[in-house]
């Protein structure tokens, strides 16, 4: 009996031993992981390594991959830059948060960087495309916020600016300088280079070309009316070449970026999310370039997502949008109090039935007759995704779009007359949530931002504004 009890006793002992030795070596999460958000412009997943790209453009990413939970299923809200990112940075749909026109200025309201920054983050942003200006208000909340390069504005237009080695400095210069240890950091970085004109440095110029492409150029992209769906498909190969190109050119960058975090300590125990703003149309409904349409090749983006410790890793096939980030990442920051918003967080179950929808406020300008000016046509855009199935609508025109993604994931079968009921329905599903966006966006004043001409001259040669 007694030697039973010292048994006992021993065991114990080493048990605690183990715990505060063995075990304990491993130190716990912290409550406050450091969150690092960064945005692609214009990716599409079917150009991404680790998705179903053909080519080995993502090295970078797909390492990325192996250490993260990547979602196949991952959609923005719009098909254009400002829409989106506020989307990200508010858990609210466009029409709720009203930054859905190339002008606006985000309402002052909750964002990642305000709560963050309220909760002790240091909150730190780098921009390198103009709707990220700090004058569009997506700013906010950020004690740090570098924009310069977004406003290079001197190169010969936004279409030219090479911007990724700028930002890849602004983030370690903030690194060496201004980074606060003691705080926990919600560091977030928009690298905009994959933006049409698609004319990567050398050697990605050539990185993906092959002796059957046909050269073209594609300066002034466009605003060029040659480069059209009646292009010979050699030559919608060379485009696709370089767009692949400035895709493997900013994943070089990510690796000096991530090597740069790894070295600050922020790496292991944060929250990493790598995701784009939108897709790019490459003539697959008629067009080119984004903010045309809400079809699959403007909406669908990659997501990765390495969670502290990389404590979740594999692919979900979950339908998740990217006003899902904002209560994942607030909830991974252990805020109580999430302000209302219309995502769910992946850390949760996300309901079977769920529908995630889109919408876009696309403007044309059309020249006056008699030359002095132009006059701006709206032509709004919803759709809904459920399970296999989306709607596409135009109301002004009377389209309803009905595909079977399943069947048909490059939606280019319109099914909508074999099925009215269904369209009914989901045309319904679009207006109850529209109603709730409505309801979101009172209130709120929305107000244009104020640009510089040269910021003006640089959203007039991306095809932006009038
Ligand atoms: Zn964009």
């Amino acid at each position: 009996m007694k030697r039973t009890a010292q048994f006992f006793k021993e065991s114990i002992f080493v048990a605690l031993v183990l715990a505060l030795f063995g075990c304990g070596l491993e130190k716990p999460l912290p409550k406050q992981p450091n969150i690092i958000l960064i945005t692609l412009e214009s990716l599409r997943p079917d150009h991404v390594g680790s998705y179903t790209g053909p080519r080995p453009t993502t090295p970078m990413l797909d390492r990325l991959a192996e250490e993260s939970v990547v979602y196949d299923e991952a959609h923005s809200v719009t098909s254009w830059t400002l829409a989106s990112h506020a989307s990200i940075f508010t858990g609210l749909y466009p029409s709720a948060h009203g930054a859905n026109q190339s002008r606006s200025r985000l309402d002052d309201m909750p964002t990642l960087a305000r709560l963050l920054r309220e909760e002790g983050y240091q909150t730190a942003g780098f921009a390198s495309g103009p709707y990220l200006a700090r004058n569009h208000n997506l700013s906010q909340g950020f004690e740090f916020y570098d924009d310069s390069p977004a406003t290079l504005g001197t190169q010969g237009g936004a279409h030219k600016d090479v911007t990724n080695v700028k930002m890849v400095s602004a983030i370690h210069r903030f690194l060496k300088k201004e980074r606060k240890p003691e705080s926990p950091l919600f560091l977030f970085a928009y690298f905009w280079d994959p933006h049409y004109d698609y004319i990567p440095p050398s050697p990605y110029d050539r990185m993906f070309v092959d002796d059957e492409m046909t050269r073209i150029n594609l300066e002034g992209y466009e605003s060029n009316s040659l480069i059209s769906s009646e292009l010979e498909a050699e030559e919608i190969r060379f485009i696709l070449s370089q767009y692949d190109g400035e895709i493997a050119w900013t994943d070089q960058m990510l690796e000096r970026v991530f090597d740069a975090l790894k070295q600050a300590s922020l790496w292991e125990d944060s929250l990493v999310i790598v995701t784009s703003d939108h897709g790019e149309e490459f003539f697959d409904h008629g067009k080119k370039g984004h903010k045309k349409s809400l079809y699959v090749e403007s909406v669908h983006v990659p997501l990765f997502v390495k969670f502290p410790r990389a404590t979740r890793t594999g692919r979900d096939a979950r339908l998740v949008s990217l006003v899902d980030l904002f209560s994942t990442v607030l909830e991974t920051a252990g805020v109580a109090d999430i302000p209302d918003h219309q995502g769910h967080s992946l850390l949760r179950p996300v309901p079977e039935d769920r529908s995630i929808f889109f919408e876009l406020l696309a403007s044309h300008y059309f020249q006056d007759a008699d030359r002095s000016g132009y006059t701006r046509k709206d032509e709004e855009w919803f759709a809904v995704r459920k399970g296999d199935w989306k709607l596409v609508t135009v109301p002004e025109q009377g389209r309803r779009e009905l595909y079977a993604v399943g069947a048909d994931p490059v939606e280019q079968f319109d099914i909508a007359i074999t099925d009215p009921a269904r369209v009914d329905a989901m045309e319904a599903l679009i207006a109850l949530w529209l109603k709730n966006s409505v309801d979101f966006a009172e209130n709120r004043n929305a107000a244009e931002a104020v640009l510089s001409e040269d910021q003006l001259e640089r959203l007039r040669a991306l095809g932006y504004v009038e």
